[in-house]
C-alpha cells in the first residue's frame, strides 16, 4: 500500500513549529520564515506515522493529508 503524502496549507499555517518537532525527517520551518513545509514525503511507515501525528497535533489543521 502506498504511503500517505502531506502538504502544508501555507495560508493557514501559524508557524508554531510543532510539525517539524513531531516529524523532523519530513518537515522544517522555511528558513527565515514563519511557515512550515514538507521537505520529504514519508519514505517508510515510521515517517508516515510521525507525519500523521504532526497533522493530528497541528492546532489549526494546516498540515493536510493530500493522498493515501
Ligand atoms: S503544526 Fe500546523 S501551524 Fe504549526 S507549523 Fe506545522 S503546519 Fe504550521
Amino acid at each position: 500500500m502506498a504511503l500517505a503524502k502531506f502538504e502544508v496549507a501555507e495560508d493557514d499555517c501559524i508557524g508554531c513549529s510543532l510539525c517539524p518537532e513531531r516529524a523532523p525527517e519530513n518537515m522544517e520551518m522555511i528558513p527565515g520564515g514563519s511557515v512550515a513545509r514538507v521537505t520529504l514525503q514519508p519514505a517508510n511507515k515510521d515517517q508516515e506515522q510521525a507525519c500523521y501525528e504532526a497533522a493530528e497535533y497541528c492546532p489549526i489543521g494546516a498540515l493536510e493529508v493530500c493522498s493515501e
